[in-house]
């Protein structure tokens, strides 16, 4: 998506760790147009999969999840990171690292916000090492559902997150793929 390649290489800071820096749009202060014109671009991508319901995980999923929903008409939750006192009710949960924390979180999502017998598209804004999607996958699979498909902001090709994906079959679609940040030089692969 030309827009967002082009944002990202306006104002997308490289830091150490293979780690691309985007918080002036995504990730702390967020552009509603281009938050708009991403949740349309993924519900085009994932139009035709009958989609029922999009999953993310907070914070910075929810923006462009709910986006996405917005355009396909059907609602967004999203996994929580931390068990909040509020939560008393039957949860799906799941383990994840995260890669800019180097923490495990237990992602959780309350049972009746995932029914069964859905198609759910999952929708984050960065894919590294692919935790977070896979993640987000088991909670769908244990709630009895199908992921219909995994859109992602931002992935890092050169990661091994977009070949777990596609080897679990899943169909998976980046609005920006980035080969390589080496040197601290923002390139993108040559699909789009
Ligand atoms: P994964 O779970 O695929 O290893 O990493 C994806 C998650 O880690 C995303 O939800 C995102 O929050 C975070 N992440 C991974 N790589 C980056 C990055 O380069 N920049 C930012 N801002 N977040 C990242």
């Amino acid at each position: 998506m030309k827009l967002l390649e082009e944002r990202i290489k306006k104002d997308g800071i490289v830091l150490p760790g293979n780690v691309l820096k985007v918080d002036s749009f995504l990730n702390h202060q967020i552009d509603p147009e281009l938050s708009k014109a991403m949740g349309e671009e993924f519900a085009r991508l994932f139009g035709d999969a009958g989609i029922d319901r999009v999953l993310t995980v907070e914070a910075s999923g929810i923006a462009i999840g709910v986006m996405t929903a917005l355009t396909l008409h059907v609602p967004l939750v999203f996994a929580r990171k931390k068990k909040s006192a509020l939560i008393n009710e039957p949860v799906y949960t799941h383990r994840v690292f995260s890669y800019t924390k180097k923490e495990y979180a237990d992602i959780l999502v309350l049972q009746k916000f995932l029914p069964a017998g859905e198609n759910v598209l999952i929708i984050d804004d960065f894919l590294a090492n692919g935790e977070a999607a896979l993640g987000l996958a088991k909670l769908v699979e244990e709630a009895g559902s199908k992921v219909a498909g995994i859109g992602i902001a931002i992935e890092k090709a050169f990661q091994p997150g977009h070949q777990r994906l596609l080897d679990k079959g899943y169909h998976l679609e980046a609005l920006a793929s980035i080969a390589s940040l080496e040197g601290g030089t923002i390139r993108f692969t040559a699909e789009d």
